[in-house]
């Protein structure tokens, strides 16, 4: 049986009693097959998995989505137990800002580009809670989707610079079978942008061939992207960028450990996408993410 709890201490307390090691999988909300996947890594690796859902006001900029945001803890609830969480902590406002915060954590050095440059403010957001929530919930492993690339970057670093034992795992894209890397936001898109925004991972596929075919040159690689995503009139392209996964630096080749990254606006939304590369002594590894085996997730 799943527990729901609402506060730092009671979530403690239910990690304690059930002993052993400790998976948080920190998120938003409005769960999907992405989140799933996170969570069953984290049932794999850990004794005590623990979700987290609160939609973080402070990474939310003036404007931006927090009103609309979709919020369901019912249908969290279940998907997070069909994945395999113990706990579900879900947090009122009042329970993480019982006064309003005077602290924050900010990384600049890895946020002045990509989301960083067009979200100000976000990344110190996303950075003050997860340390909130690796300093009030005391996990040993925490699970991050490489759909934000630039998060997981900054959240490993967080915890390195601070201290916090706690070994920040990176995962997989999970994507819908036509490619589109899921996410909440897609529930904002109508059919018609639902369509175009396939034109986000297309790109980044097209691009992710060329590396196998041998380009590693990074404005290539990023036309290939960019162009892929203005070949739609409903993408408003924001950017396709080649970055140092850890210090998130820009680069002008594929030779380390890097990101390809896009971003596009349909509408109101901003949708985001990547591939991974890992520049090994056999060669260089793709992470393209997996695409699901449903037609429907339910999400689209
Ligand atoms: P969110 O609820 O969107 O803040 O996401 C919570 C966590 O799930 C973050 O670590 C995200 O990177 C991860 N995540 C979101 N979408 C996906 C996806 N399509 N595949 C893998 N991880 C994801």
């Amino acid at each position: 049986m799943i527990e729901h709890v609402e506060t730092f201490a009671g979530t403690r307390d239910l990690q304690r009693a059930r002993g052993g090691s400790i998976g948080l999988v920190p998120t938003l909300g409005f769960l999907h097959e992405g989140h799933s996947a996170l969570i069953q890594r984290a049932r794999s690796e850990c004794d005590v998995v623990t979700v987290s859902v609160f939609v973080n006001p402070l990474q939310f900029g003036e404007g931006e989505d927090l009103d609309r945001y979709p919020r369901d803890i019912e249908r969290d609830s279940t998907i997070a137990a069909a994945a395999g969480a113990d706990l579900v902590f879900a947090p009122a406002l009042t329970e993480m800002f019982p006064v309003a915060p005077v602290t924050t954590v900010s990384l600049e050095a890895l946020t002045d580009t990509l989301t960083g440059k067009s979200r100000p403010g976000h990344f110190a957001g996303v950075a003050t809670i997860v340390t909130k929530l690796f300093a009030g919930l005391q996990p040993d492993r925490a699970y991050f989707g490489r759909k934000d690339a630039q998060q997981l970057a900054v959240v490993t670093r967080l915890a390195s610079d601070l201290s916090f034992p706690v070994r920040v795992v990176g995962c997989p894209i999970i994507r819908e079978a036509d490619g589109l890397a899921m996410s909440s936001r897609n529930t904002y898109l109508n059919d018609l942008e639902r369509r175009a925004a396939t034109s986000l991972s297309r790109g980044l596929m097209a691009a992710a061939d060329a590396v196998e075919r041998g380009t590693l040159d990074a404005e290539t690689l990023e036309a290939i992207a960019y162009d892929a995503m203005s070949s739609e009139h409903l993408v408003e392209p924001e950017y396709a960028e080649l970055h140092d996964a850890h210090s998130v630096v820009h680069l002008n080749t594929v030779d380390r450990d890097s990101f390809l990254a896009v971003a596009g606006r349909l509408g109101e939304t901003r949708l985001i996408d990547n591939v991974h590369f890992d520049v090994t002594d056999e060669g260089i590894v793709i992470d393209r993410g997996i695409r699901s085996q449903q037609t429907e997730s339910g999400q689209s």
